[in-house]
């Protein structure tokens, strides 16, 4: 299938898990990751109409988004490195990946510097799991408010990425449970929080159903990712 028709089938699978909840497909934001992929890949999507994209690499964003059509817009999606926040400010519109107070105090004195204020969203480690970046949700509610309150970030929602499973009904739970706290967020806060980003290729049908506003998706566009020995190094 081409890419254009990639794009069409991911959209015809959106509407259906919208019209499955009574939701308007206007509420899902589908972001195009192209994680080590080339700037062609970008560029292709581009042309299919695709404006927002995502990248898990601040160094292969720094080399990438340059080549790409400077209309585009990029959210960051890996774990980022106190180091590689002032790039990230300047390259991304939406940092979704925040795990830390000190990350998030980073962000805002980064973003100060540029006058800018930064939308991000915080990532939870849904299932606990010892393997990946994320906050455990206890944590995430006792540091909230601290986060709320820096002056140059805005809390836009939470991310998260469950543990793999190979039944996207698998996801279904963790789904469940990132969306009663983001609830519990909206309580601490006295504010809505506009974004669930959850969802990949695999299982982004089950993210809207249980409430996802932003889908993450990579490989359901652009086929298998190019084999490590071809990645640009890691940050
Ligand atoms: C790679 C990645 C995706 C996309 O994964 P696919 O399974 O290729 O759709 C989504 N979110 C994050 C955080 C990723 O790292």
């Amino acid at each position: 299938m081409s890419l254009a028709e990639n794009f069409e089938k991911i959209q015809q699978q959106i509407r259906a898990a919208c019209d499955r909840r009574e939701r308007g497909p206007d509420s899902i934001t589908l972001l195009a990751v192209t994680k080590s992929q080339p700037p062609e890949v970008v560029r292709a999507a581009a042309e299919c109409g695709q404006i927002l994209f995502g990248e898990n690499k601040v160094q292969e964003a720094k080399a990438k988004i340059p080549l790409s059509p400077g209309r585009l817009r990029w959210h960051f999606i890996g774990h980022l490195q106190s180091n590689k926040c002032r790039d990230a400010v300047e390259l991304f519109e939406m940092i979704q990946s925040v795990d830390s107070l000190s990350l998030a105090q980073e962000i805002s004195s980064r973003a100060g510097q540029a006058a800018k204020t930064m939308p991000i969203l915080l990532e939870v480690n849904v299932a606990g799991e010892a393997s990946k970046f994320g906050y455990p949700p206890e944590k995430l509610l006792a540091e909230l408010e601290t986060i709320n309150q820096l002056p140059r970030i805005e809390i836009h929602g939470l991310m998260a990425v469950p543990p793999w499973s190979d039944d996207p009904e698998g996801s279904r739970p963790h789904f469940r449970r990132l969306c009663e706290l983001k609830t519990q967020c909206e309580q601490k806060l006295g504010a809505p929080l506009p974004h669930l980003s959850m969802g990949m290729s695999g299982d982004f049908e089950v993210a809207i159903e249980e409430g996802a506003t932003l889908v993450r998706i990579g490989s359901a566009l652009f086929g298998p990712r190019p084999t490590a020995g071809l990645r640009p190094s890691a940050d």
